[in-house]
């Protein structure tokens, strides 16, 4: 930079920064076109555009930093997110399968009541027709010894029971 010289005057390094136009200037440009105008010497405002650059340079990596700390963030949200969505999907499967398996318990547990009351039921049927199987065999026992014993006594008078 100290290197660079004026247009408008020769020989002349562009030593001084115009604060007024915002560029370098010579001394002599100070004495005529931009008299009175404010300059400061660049030896100084370098260090402070340095300064400045490197203030500029820091805010924009920490807001670099920030953005990617954040999108992090973002990003440990969504697998967050997407873990509890697969948790309380588990879960409900897990609820699912006891269900069926509690239904099918409860089904199986109400075929077995249904065919031992069917059991029951046919049993106490067979017995009761096993009763008046055996009521009835009595009284015909009972009949035919009737029989055996009155028809003597009746073919005498002219009557027969049976057979
Ligand atoms: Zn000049
Ligand atoms: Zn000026």
């Amino acid at each position: 930079m100290e290197d660079e010289y004026c247009e408008s005057h020769l020989r002349k390094r562009l030593k001084f920064f115009d604060q007024m136009c915002d560029q370098l200037v010579c001394r002599d440009c100070l004495l005529t076109d931009h008299q009175g105008h404010k300059a400061t010497k660049v030896d100084n405002v370098v260090p402070k555009a340095k300064d400045r650059i490197s203030r500029i340079k820091h805010n924009v990596e920490l807001e670099i930093k920030t953005n990617d700390s954040k999108r992090t963030e973002a990003k440990s949200d969504l697998a967050n997110y997407d873990l509890s969505v697969q948790i309380v999907r588990e879960e409900l499967d897990k609820i699912h399968q006891e269900l069926a398996e509690c239904i099918e318990e409860l089904t199986n547990e109400t075929v077995r009541e249904l065919k031992r009351l069917a059991a029951q039921a046919r049993e106490k049927q067979q017995n009761f027709i096993r009763e008046l199987e055996k009521n009835m065999r009595g009284l015909y026992k009972r009949e035919r010894s009737h029989v055996r014993l009155w028809n003597p006594c009746l073919s005498i008078s002219g009557f027969e029971l049976r057979k």
